[in-house]
């Protein structure tokens, strides 16, 4: 009987196990740039680097987006310029984070050792996308934080499509949500309920992870379908892309879900029910071949 039970026992964690892999299955893990000091959140997809070509330095004075990718020491005065007209609450600054000294001199600060779904050596050499630190025991206690913004928007080939609006879109609109979401907590369930949850495993970091990234997107492709950014195309279908394929993923994980990961699920998609604009979207067909040149 003994060894039934343990048998039982082994059977019940395997079945455990096997429907956390179908969970994240479900969720299309392998995300790239799903990093956390106790939850980070980012715009994903970590991609190969193109080498820099030295430019001349703007007489005018205003810096574009080709200057700051050709000369790294104009990125932070272009960043600065970018958001100068936003207002983005709950947010301490966009700090452009050349080496990834930034971002971890910040860990360190608030004292974050956790991360969720990778370790704190993806920031080395600044090789990261962007990210807004969501520091789970110190969220929705109205902290502001720092958006950090690493060097791959500025040299990997997957950010070459973009022009200046469309990353102030992802910088205003998308981790300025995240900014919210880390003064505020998620409206789906009181932050103590988070934290709890994550340690006491009922929600799986991941999940949670897709949560927040699709309330992000519930806030910010609004905005850019009305027109606040003038985005190109290209961006805009990326966008609708990117949250088509996540309702996708969670609906497919909500499957398998747990009670407390449920009421998230459920939450963040009522909202987007009540969202006229994120109705029937699409994407041309042409948009997905277009992707295959920013892999
Ligand atoms: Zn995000």
């Amino acid at each position: 009987m003994k060894n039934r039970g343990k048998r039982n026992v082994a059977e019940v964690a395997e079945r455990r196990m096997q429907s956390r892999r179908q969970l994240l299955a479900a969720l299309g893990i392998g995300v790239g740039g799903v990093a956390a000091a106790f939850l980070l959140l980012g715009t994903g997809s970590a991609l190969r680097m193109n080498k820099s070509a030295p430019s001349a330095v703007p007489s005018s004075g205003m810096i574009t987006f080709d200057n700051a990718r050709s000369t790294h020491s104009l990125r932070q005065q272009f960043l600065d310029q970018l958001v100068s007209t936003n207002q983005i609450p709950y947010c301490t600054g966009v700090v452009y984070d050349h080496d990834g000294s930034k971002i971890q001199a910040y860990f360190q600060s608030v004292g974050a050792t956790e991360f969720i779904g990778g370790k704190a050596s993806v920031f080395h050499n600044g090789n990261y996308d962007i990210k807004t630190p969501d520091v789970l025991n110190r969220a929705g206690q109205g902290h502001a934080v720092p958006i950090f913004v690493g060097r791959q928007p500025f040299e990997a080939n997957s950010f070459s499509y973009m022009n200046a609006e469309d990353l102030r879109h992802i910088i205003v609109a998308h981790e300025g949500q995240h900014c919210q979401q880390h003064a505020k907590g998620l409206p789906y369930l009181s932050p103590s309920e988070t934290l709890a949850g994550l340690q006491e495993g009922k929600i799986h970091p991941i999940f949670l992870y897709h949560i927040a990234e699709h309330d992000a997107y519930l806030h910010d492709l609004p905005r850019l379908l009305r027109g606040e950014f003038k985005a190109s195309e290209y961006h805009i279908n990326d966008a609708k892309q990117r949250f088509i394929q996540n309702g996708f993923n969670l609906t497919r994980a909500s499957r398998i879900a747990r009670p407390l990961e449920l009421r998230l699920f459920q939450g963040v998609m009522s909202g987007v029910q009540m969202e006229p604009l994120l109705r029937d979207l699409s994407v041309p067909s042409s948009h997905y071949e277009a992707m295959k040149r920013f892999k």
